[in-house]
């Protein structure tokens, strides 16, 4: 399904896009020979195993096994569909793809995510028109209290949702959107009484939009301006929006977090944005959610480096505990910053000042020392000795490096008087324990197939110039493997489409359905090229040859077991009949070698 985006249009795409600059604003990529490599961004790994090649616009993991072209990438990468990726890339490459009213029936057909991005886009800029109004004074006056400039607000889109119920609603109705999308959106709440009305959810509040590392407006906070509860205010999860799963400011830092080489972890809008104004760019904000993992590998895909800073209070407590596990098991390097009773990073950067912060940010602890010192280091009783007991080894079985966790386990035996080995003994005993965990390990699926015959197709995917000479020989009749001679008589359809001239081959690729095969050969595409343009026709030409007396070696081991059976039963007329086929293909086999 490719979403009513003409082929010519994604053709377009993937010739502008370069696979190198986009993996580029993911990943670190360093040159090695013909490739690019870097740390995968789809697996956790510490020497880099990803594979980027430019002249063939693909990607390849060696770890992993990920792989394929620019689009491919942006749907990993992003969660995108097919058509979602292909108008990113476009938009980022200059390319122009109609947009077309919506029909009803294509309003159906459409993906919803597509209309919720459209409908949270225009609602930002509504909110964003309302702050610079007249109505908007209150918290323009509030903002700049809080020392943020007009040009602050701008960058991030800042807003301003009307005092009352229905300005937004009325608004939506107005352009002739339809509530019940609006309401997917999660910016309007249905009335009680159902009937199907709705009415604003934000009201009187700053509005802070919040984006995907793409910069797509996902989702909008809200603070309130004045007295009310809740301080602040979230949009439901949406089609495009689940909560845990962005960083706040990303789509606007993730350069300098890669430049810095380490980004500042710190929990609300305006803590990142306080810090974003002072010039400290290498920030996140999780935004009230409690640190996930998907937050953790999303971060990961930047940098593994990560100063988390915590408020001082018991949730902050909380909030540390939980992230040293998550922070450990996603092999990140975490330092913490606890601050001083009674501040949050906005207050003490604006009481302290930048240099003053920084200070902090630079003497930050390693997160362990932190907690075996402050948390653990802390109990006193014989239970709450158990209590930390049980939730160090809860976290010690996530660290994968041995050396690190055998150090982890006598730093904790020692700060709670324990035995070692016994400290040991339990967390063995945790790893051992089938928690289900490690049974993702073979997520290959063995196939069967024959390497000559994927040779083949490789050296058809690299020299599409050698297609027509290996279709006239019919060698794809004896390939053995089911699924890769179809697979051949498909990329010999491809190339009389294509002509060598138009041969994209990783556009073939994409469309292998077979995962297992699609990915053998993106590694054999990305590994140097074994063959010389010079004796490819030669290398081709043996390997047919091998495909064919493969074939005929096995059609003969087939027709001498059945002989064998003909002479065991006695019949004469079957084996004279299967003796002379034998005769006749292995007649054949000579001439046709
Ligand atoms: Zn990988």
């Amino acid at each position: 399904m490719k979403g009513h985006i003409a082929p010519d249009k994604i053709e377009e795409v993937k010739r502008r896009a370069d696979i190198v600059d986009l993996v580029s604003e993911y990943v670190t990529l360093k040159k090695g020979g013909k490739n690019f490599l870097g740390l995968c961004p789809f697996h956790k790994e510490k020497t880099p195993s990803f594979t980027v090649n430019r002249d063939k616009q693909i990607f390849y993991c060696f770890g992993c096994g990920e792989g394929g072209n620019v689009l491919t990438f942006v749907m990993k990468m992003s969660d995108m569909s097919f058509p979602e990726a292909v108008r990113h890339l476009a938009g980022k490459t200059g390319v122009i793809i109609p947009e077309r009213v919506l029909t009803r029936h294509e309003k159906e057909s459409s993906s919803l995510r597509n209309e919720v991005s459209r409908v949270n886009k225009m609602a930002a800029a509504y909110f964003s028109k309302n702050l610079f109004s007249q109505a908007g004074k209150e918290a323009r006056d509030y903002l700049r209290k809080r020392g943020i400039q007009d040009e602050v607000i701008k960058e991030f889109g800042l807003g301003y949702a009307l005092d009352g119920w229905r300005h937004l609603r009325d608004y939506f109705e107005k352009a002739g959107i339809s509530l019940k999308l609006v309401n997917q959106s999660g910016l309007l709440i249905p009335k009680a009484n159902g009937g199907g009305s709705f009415y604003d959810r934000f009201r009187r509040r700053l509005i802070f939009p919040i984006e995907d590392v793409g910069g797509s407006v996902i989702a909008f906070g809200g603070r309130i301006i004045g007295d009310g509860e809740p301080k602040y205010l979230n949009t439901s999860e949406s089609p495009v929006y689940i909560k845990g799963r962005n960083l706040y400011g990303l789509n606007r830092t993730k350069e300098d977090i890669r430049k810095r080489g380490y980004a500042i972890l710190v929990e609300g809008y305006f803590d990142l944005i306080t810090l974003w104004a002072s010039g400290i760019r290498n920030v996140i904000a999780t935004l009230g959610t409690a640190l996930t993992r998907d937050h953790v590998d999303l971060l990961r895909r930047y940098t593994s480096h990560v100063v988390a800073v915590f408020d001082p209070d018991e949730a902050g407590k909380k909030a540390l505990t939980r992230s040293i596990e998550l922070f450990l098991s996603g092999n990140m390097h975490a330092k913490c910053v606890v601050l001083p009773d009674g501040y949050d990073p906005d207050q003490y950067l604006r009481t302290h000042g930048k240099e003053s912060f920084m200070k902090v940010i630079d003497n930050a602890q390693s997160l362990v020392d932190y907690y075996i010192e402050n948390v653990i280091g802390k109990v006193a009783t014989f239970e709450e000795k158990k209590d930390a007991l049980r939730e160090a080894v809860s976290f010690i079985v996530h660290i994968d490096n041995t050396r690190e966790r055998d150090l982890f386990i006598k730093r904790v035996s020692e700060k709670l008087g324990l035995d070692q080995e016994l400290l040991t003994k339990e967390v063995n005993l945790t790893l051992k324990a089938p928690a289900g965990k490690q049974a993702d390990a073979s997520r290959e699926r063995d196939v069967d197939i024959d390497i000559v015959e994927l040779s083949i197709i490789h050296i058809m995917l690299e020299y599409p110039s050698v297609v027509p000479e290996i279709v006239k020989k019919n060698i794809f009749d004896c390939f053995m493997s089911a699924d890769l001679k179809s697979l051949a008589v498909k990329l010999a359809d491809f190339y009389a489409e294509q002509g060598s001239k138009g041969f994209d081959a990783s556009q073939f690729i994409e469309a292998i359905d077979n995962e297992f095969i699609r990915k053998k050969l993106l590694r054999m595409m990305i590994d140097e090229n074994p063959y010389d343009e010079k004796v490819i026709d030669r290398v081709t030409a043996d390997a047919m040859k091998q495909v064919k007396r493969k074939w005929y070696k096995e059609r003969c081991r087939v027709l001498k077991t059945k002989i064998k059976k003909a002479e065991e039963n006695d019949n004469h007329e079957l084996w004279e009949k299967l003796l002379e086929e034998l005769q006749r293909l292995q007649k054949e086999e000579k001439t046709s070698l």
